[in-house]
């Protein structure tokens, strides 16, 4: 059943909570009309919204701040951060506003979000806008996570205007309606920390705890027990990400969510030809936030949650908690390259069968994404010398070595052929969001205003492990002129 946006609930908890977690405020309308960029149906119907309810004007209205939206109560978020290793006492949503909490018809509570709707007590020297370039560059990214079974923010809409917003050129101006359960950070906890006040850390512990792991509530250790969780979480998404080839790019603390989600998409990247040392962020000088950093960050960053959370845990439980990220970490990301390999179970063999592939790809700076594709057709029959997989590689013989032994381990772990094709396909995507993809769709919208290829990316991405034979340019690598894209952290 769907609604119109004025009967939709409103169940603003955040809200309620004390004011020093908050500003109240309302959004800054953008001085241009506001138009609709793209919307996306998956996420009006997670929030039971009538799809029909986009063709009302009160919908650009509500969704660009121009109106205020019926059971709304606005508020940027405060929060505090570790930036690049460096704690910076005063963060917040500086250019976004919580405009409240939707309860849908399956008792689901999701929090709406504008980002790009104004400056905020938390902008510093920002102007509290977004740019379309970047706001397409999220919509769309988090829609493929969520499609690749990752845990992410969604975004149900673009809303643009012709407002002139200035980077590091002159760029339009665009809004984000992103949705998420929650979007409590690490940061939100470490600001209490550091300002030395253990009752609001309490009160933001008791809360997380209450409305987003409920079955804590009675557990008479439940602070270390969210730790817990949030460690289990964050090893999970980390593998995730590995398993996929995403680079986040700028690991913040603030940006990592108390669920477990991706959340903060900047200057992110799939990565294309394997490189375990893949840097996305173009101003990310040291590598810090590299490929093949972030298991290790993600560790860093709970580190820092957990010495937030000290106040109310002991620095004894506390380290028992991280300790666990040393187990969960490599068990969840072999368990899902052990699925992508189309195995049954991880050996000592299987792990050196997973990281052989990956020296080969890494040897030839092999596409991530459509070798791993093109591994679903594997034949174990000794005289078949899988061509078309084996002429993607240079070193032929080192790619005959590992084949065998690839070969050996399907047939030892008894694992059937078609079944195994149908399920590698299952976890192997055809299709990401490539940099250059992302690129055609926003230069198509900022400079002659056609949106319709985000609609498209949109509609691809959804599927990404289906052939969707209609689309098979959209599977293809990076051509060469987009070898040369560079995304850093302005947007
Ligand atoms: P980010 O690196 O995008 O996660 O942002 C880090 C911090 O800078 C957060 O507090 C953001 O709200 C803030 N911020 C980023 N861009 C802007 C902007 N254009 N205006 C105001 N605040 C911003
Ligand atoms: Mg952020």
């Amino acid at each position: 059943m769907t609604q119109s946006l004025e009967q939709l609930r409103f169940d603003n908890s955040f809200a309620r909570l004390p004011t020093e977690f908050y500003s109240r405020l309302n959004p800054t309308p953008f001085a241009g009309a506001p138009y609709l960029v793209s919307f996306n149906p998956n996420v009006s119907s997670l929030l039971d919204i009538h799809p029909q309810e986009i063709y009302r004007p009160e919908f650009l209205a509500y969704l660009s701040g121009t109106q205020a939206w019926p059971g709304s109560e606005p508020l940027a978020m405060l929060y505090a951060g570790h930036q690049f290793g460096h704690y910076v006492p005063q963060l917040g949503d500086g250019r976004a506003m919580l405009l409240g909490e939707i309860r849908n018809r399956r008792d689901e509570k999701w929090d709406v979000q504008l980002k790009g709707c104004g400056i905020t007590p938390y902008s510093r020297q920002g102007d509290g806008r977004a740019v379309l370039r970047s706001t397409i560059r999220e919509y769309l990214c988090s829609e493929a996570m969520h499609a690749l079974g990752i845990p992410t923010t969604r975004a149900l809409c673009i809303i643009g205007a012709d407002d002139e917003v200035y980077r590091e050129t002159i760029e339009t101006g665009a809004m984000l309606l992103r949705v998420a359960p929650s979007h409590v950070r690490f940061g939100s906890f470490e600001i209490f920390y550091y300002r030395d006040q253990p009752e609001q850390l309490r009160v933001l512990a008791d809360y997380v705890i209450t409305q987003h792991y409920p079955e804590l509530q009675d557990h008479p250790d439940k602070y270390i027990e969210l730790l817990r969780s949030v460690v289990r979480r964050t090893a999970k998404l980390m593998a995730q990400w590995q398993s996929v080839g995403f680079a986040h790019g700028v690991m913040n603390t603030d940006n990592m969510s108390i669920l477990g989600l991706t959340l903060d998409y900047g200057p992110f990247g799939f990565m294309e030809a394997y490189e375990p040392g893949f840097i996305c962020n173009h101003s990310d000088h040291e590598g810090r936030y590299a490929f093949d950093q972030q298991p290790g960050i993600g560790f860093w960053n709970l580190t820092a949650l957990a010495q937030a959370l000290t106040p109310l845990i002991s620095v004894e439980a506390a380290k028992a908690c991280l300790l666990e990220y040393e187990t969960h970490y490599p068990a969840f990301y072999y368990d899902l390259m052990r699925q992508k390999l189309g195995l049954q179970e991880i050996t000592a063999e299987a792990v050196d069968v997973i990281d052989g592939w990956l020296r080969l790809l890494q040897q030839d700076a092999r596409d991530y994404t459509l070798t791993f594709r093109a591994l679903s057709g594997f034949d174990v029959d000794e005289n078949n010398k899988n061509t078309s997989l084996r002429d993607m590689f240079i070193s032929r013989l080192d790619f005959d070595r590992w084949a065998k032994s690839y070969a050996t381990l399907l047939l030892k772990q008894n694992v059937a052929t078609p079944a195994r094709r149908q399920q590698m396909n299952s976890v192997n995507p055809k299709y990401i969001l490539r940099n250059y993809l992302a690129q055609i769709a926003i230069d198509k919208a900022t400079k002659q205003k056609d949106f319709s290829e985000i609609d498209k990316l949109l509609q691809i991405l959804q599927k990404p492990f289906d052939e969707q034979p209609e689309f098979e340019s959209y599977a293809a690598e990076a051509p060469d002129w987009a070898k040369t894209i560079s995304v850093s952290c302005s947007s």
